[in-house]
């Protein structure tokens, strides 16, 4: 939907000093850079590996299964660091997941998919998306938007 036009690989930093990869989901334009992390352990909701390996038109099954690639299926709420949750946010796919970021404050969100963009938001509420606003962020990253949504405050 979006290409980046210098692949990840090309990019300013080592892709081999990164301890752990967080898929959202597994829709085509979120995992065709897992291969780029074989031996790396890539965290996803169960649900979302059973989706995508046995739904057919779900996403490209060789990128999801491309050779050394290493998922560790996830069944629900995650605390993967301190301060670093995984969490469940159903909608888009059903075995979505976002990342929650503590930071003291408000949390930020990495939410993948959980709004494609931010007209979503104010469609009637997945289960994802109300787990969002329950959690009050500040700012959530959509992966399609090139800038944090912010909920409106009162
Ligand atoms: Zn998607």
């Amino acid at each position: 939907m979006d290409p980046r036009l210098r692949p990840l690989s090309e990019q300013d930093f080592d892709l081999a000093c990164i301890d752990i990869v967080v898929n959202t989901h597994l829709h085509a334009d979120h995992c065709g850079g897992n291969h780029l992390f074989a031996g790396t352990p890539i965290y996803v909701q169960r649900r979302e590996l059973d989706d995508a390996r046995s739904e057919d038109g779900y996403t490209i099954r060789g990128w999801v299964e491309a050779p050394g690639v290493e998922y560790v299926p996830v069944d629900g709420e995650y605390e993967l660091l301190p301060g670093l949750r995984l969490v469940p946010a159903p909608g888009h796919t059903r075995g979505m997941q976002m990342v929650v970021v503590e930071t003291g404050g408000r949390p930020v969100i990495v939410g993948g998919d959980v709004a494609v963009w931010f007209g979503e938001f104010d469609e009637p509420p997945t289960e994802g998306r109300q787990r969002v606003l329950a959690l009050d962020p500040e700012l959530v990253w959509l992966t399609h938007e090139h800038e944090p949504w912010r909920p409106r405050t009162a």
